[in-house]
């Protein structure tokens, strides 16, 4: 029995349609554990946001199977699937996803509010994290007040907030101009240092993948180690 804390064994994913089926990925196996940044490069169709969806439980394997935290989560119900993954695994997406209408600390308390509901301690660490951020000065506003680089940090503490064993990024700074971009990728592996989170970061930017001490690449299918550089 292995005792990482993400394996993926054998995970293949087939796309069938009209046209035929597309193997998008090939027995993809995978060990890792807490505290582990890993940047997955592609080009765009390779599979990468179907992967991290897969580990993310928003979709399903064809075949294979994975583990996280000991758990099997395609083996859970619905609403367990629902819970597991608001205790242990944090997104982040290309595009922020922060609700226009909420303050900036409501936007990172909203997956509290999804759980167990608001605690005091809860909104302390919420501070905490924007503050760490460098918004601990922005808390009082609106999305739409915060340049991209800003809600992508906001993104970033939301993500964080249930203290996830795992955090997925998909193109976290595809939005992003290239300083800020830069920025936002090293607070991503400073902050998942900090807090022992298994990073898995997926993108087709080789300069983000290049900041990360772990690389791989989905070629057709599978997972390739890339060496350091
Ligand atoms: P990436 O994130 O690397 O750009 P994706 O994981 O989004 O790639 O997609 C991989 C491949 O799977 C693409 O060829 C895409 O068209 C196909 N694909 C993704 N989702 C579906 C779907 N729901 N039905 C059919 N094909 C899909
Ligand atoms: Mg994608």
């Amino acid at each position: 029995m292995s005792q990482a804390d993400l394996v993926l064994e054998s995970l293949s994913k087939d796309y069938s349609g009209p046209a035929g089926t597309i193997s998008v990925l090939r027995n993809v196996t995978l060990s890792l554990q807490r505290g582990n940044a890993v940047a997955i490069t592609g080009p765009s169709g390779s599979g990468k946001s179907t992967l991290l969806y897969i580990i993310g439980t928003l979709d399903q394997p064809t075949s294979g199977r994975f583990t996280l935290m000991g758990a099997e989560p395609a083996k859970l119900s619905a609403a367990e699937q629902a819970g597991f993954r608001n205790r242990h695994i944090g997104f982040i997406f290309q595009d922020h996803h922060l609700l226009p209408q909420c303050s900036v600390l409501e936007n990172v308390l909203v997956p509290l509010v999804a759980g167990s509901g608001v605690k005091p301690a809860d909104e302390q660490r919420a501070r905490k994290l924007l503050e760490r951020v460098g918004l601990g000065h922005r808390v009082d506003h609106r999305p739409a007040q915060l340049s991209g680089g800003e809600r992508q940090r906001v993104a970033v503490c939301r993500a964080l907030i249930n203290e996830p064993a795992v955090l997925l990024a998909d193109e976290p700074t595809g939005s992003l101009d290239r300083q800020t971009a830069q920025t936002v990728g090293s607070l991503l592996l400073e902050l998942s240092r900090e807090q022992n989170v298994l990073l898995l970061c997926v993108t087709h930017s080789s300069e983000l993948a290049g900041q990360f001490p772990l690389r791989m690449e989905l070629r057709d299918g599978q997972l390739v180690p890339i060496a350091a550089s």
